[in-house]
């Protein structure tokens, strides 16, 4: 297939760029490269330095893409908190102009990335599908509105829309000389975070927040090794139907809290990791673990690389060779 991948140049989306590229699609990457970076993008891959607003000028009426597999966003929930029009503007009304190209070239499937955040504090666990929807933070809300988008279009036009609600994605594709992993600036996330501390090139780990109703205090998150998420992009390629939009949630259906994840860091990395408490970070839901049986039975997707222990040693061997 001619694959347009937005976002090509960011963490999943270069894993995910590799593994279409190994399976024998065409890639062009479309990347603006304010957070991506031009290395992870694949050789073998079409760049185009462009923002997703500006998608029309790759997807033009006679370009014959087969899909769009829409990485591009911004995904910090702490920051949508105190920036929430950045994210409005980034995750909707740009991702709207992106369908608009879609429709007007007339490219017949497309897969978004999605998040758990949609979801919000879940009522059970784990978490399927048809949960209630209740973002706790901005990000959740900009990507939930867009779903939306996803299920009318779709209904409307006869697109073949696949969401995909990714929950926390760790790991590093680590496989035939090709290492690309996790690398944002400023770094965000909880894992590379430990990592940074690990490798001494930030003071402390700071947690946020002991005092939810989880079994230690500390919020609960559900891991997926990044290969794993990656595969799963070339399974709703496939599943991909016109008229339909379909969601999926990706995880392992294992929670880990925050002190789990800093104890596994601790034995990965050998490093006995600094850490503080520090206040509950706005919009933070105490647990978000899925139920990936819809994904499992439809697409036949089976997680492989399900321990935390894999996946933050991934994540290690990648930070030490390329980011420390
Ligand atoms: N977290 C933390 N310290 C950090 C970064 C994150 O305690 O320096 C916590 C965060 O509050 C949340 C969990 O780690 O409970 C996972 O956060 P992350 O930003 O990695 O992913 P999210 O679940 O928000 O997508």
């Amino acid at each position: 297939m001619k694959l347009l991948v937005t976002g090509g140049a960011g963490y999943v989306g270069s894993v995910t760029s590799r593994l279409l590229l190994d399976a024998g699609h065409e890639v062009t990457v479309l990347d603006n490269l304010v957070t991506g970076f031009r290395a992870a993008v694949a050789p073998e891959a079409t760049f185009v330095e462009a923002d997703i607003a500006d998608a029309a000028q790759v997807l033009t009426p006679g370009s014959g893409f087969d899909a769009v597999l829409h990485f591009a966003g911004l995904i910090a929930a702490g920051e949508s908190m105190v920036k929430p029009e950045l994210y409005w503007h980034d995750n909707v009304v740009k991702s709207l102009a992106l369908l608009d190209a879609v429709r007007a070239a007339g490219v017949p499937r497309f897969i978004f990335s999605s998040t758990a955040a949609v979801y919000g504090n879940p009522v059970e666990l784990p978490i399927t599908e048809n949960a209630v929807k209740a973002p706790t933070n901005t990000y959740g809300a900009t990507k939930l509105t867009f779903d939306h988008a996803l299920t009318s279009e779709a209904f409307a036009h006869n697109l073949a829309a696949v969401s995909l609600r990714y929950f926390n994605v760790a790991g590093a594709y680590i496989s035939g000389g090709h290492e690309i992993g996790e690398r944002h600036d400023p770094e965000t996330h909880l894992i590379p975070i430990t990592l940074q501390v690990a490798a001494g090139k930030r003071e402390k780990l700071q947690i946020f927040g002991d005092d939810y109703p989880t079994a230690d205090g500390t919020c609960v998150r559900d891991y997926i090794h990044v290969q794993d998420l990656a595969r799963a992009h070339l399974l709703a390629l496939d599943a991909a139907t016109a008229g339909e939009h379909r969601i999926y949630n990706l995880g392992n259906g294992n929670g880990f809290s925050n002190k789990q994840v800093v104890e596994v860091a601790r034995e990965v990395t050998g490093v006995d990791l600094p850490v503080e408490l520090a206040p509950r970070r706005e919009g933070d839901p105490a647990t978000l673990v899925a139920s990936s049986a819809r994904a499992r039975e439809e697409l036949g997707w089976v997680p492989e690389k399900n321990t935390l222990q894999a996946m933050i040693g991934d994540a290690w061997s990648f930070y030490r060779s390329h980011v420390a």
